[in-house]
């Protein structure tokens, strides 16, 4: 995949996003502040924006770009982890004009580590980790056992989805659920749940 078809796929993420944002903000209405979707909304529709000024340039310089961007137009807990993520993910690519499995899994390594590093969170504590967190390992087996990156997309959106289900089951301990304790059983992650539609779309729109 080269810088114009990222740019392109994070175009079809903004789209997702936007037409999914009252489901997300009505997910974060029942465990939060109602306004995980409103936020990401905002953001992404900034980063389309601003995408034709990155055309022509390589997939880090979009990536930490992207990331900036969200960071500065998305606000509340997601803004800043997801614009740590996009941006870590631009480190790991610096320079690259075209991204394969492999780059594609140390790229999402590297924006996985950076979200735990600066929620200070872990898996199983009801947060975009639940899904991001099994989607890397899906990734990585993938691109290990020769699969291409959209094979490895399928496997890893495969595997967010079931994270994002898992994060009903788990009490949160971490952002604003964590203040109802127990009263968050049975009620579905917000950011599981984004991250999981980015992965999906990423998959649906990356070439074979
Ligand atoms: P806010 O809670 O500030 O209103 P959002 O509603 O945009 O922010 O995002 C909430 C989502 O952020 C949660 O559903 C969860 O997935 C994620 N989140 C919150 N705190 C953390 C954290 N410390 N680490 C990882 N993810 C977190
Ligand atoms: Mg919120
Ligand atoms: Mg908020």
């Amino acid at each position: 995949m080269n810088t114009q078809k990222l740019a392109e796929v994070i175009a079809a993420i903004a789209k997702t996003i936007e037409e999914n944002k009252e489901f997300l903000t009505q997910l974060d209405n029942e465990i939060g502040d109602g306004d995980h979707g409103i936020n990401l909304a905002r953001g992404f529709a900034a980063v389309e924006q601003k995408l034709p000024t990155w055309a022509n340039t390589d997939i880090g310089t979009l990536l930490k770009g992207v990331g900036m961007q969200l960071v500065s137009t998305v606000g509340g807990a997601s803004g800043p982890l997801y614009g740590t993520a996009f941006m870590k993910a631009g480190m790991a690519c610096k320079g690259m004009t075209e991204l394969d499995g492999p780059a594609f899994a140390a790229a999402m390594e590297a924006a996985v580590e950076g979200i735990k590093m600066r929620g200070k969170a872990t898996e199983g504590e009801k947060t975009m980790l639940d899904a991001l967190c099994p989607a890397l390992r899906a990734v990585k087996a993938a691109v290990e056992s020769g699969k291409s990156l959209k094979e490895a997309l399928q496997d890893g959106a495969a595997a967010a989805e079931q994270g994002v289900a898992y994060t009903k089951t788990i009490i949160a301990t971490k952002g604003r659920a964590s203040y109802l304790g127990e009263r968050s059983l049975g009620y579905q992650d917000p950011g599981a749940t984004s991250s999981w539609y980015m992965l999906r779309t990423m998959a649906e729109h990356i070439d074979e």
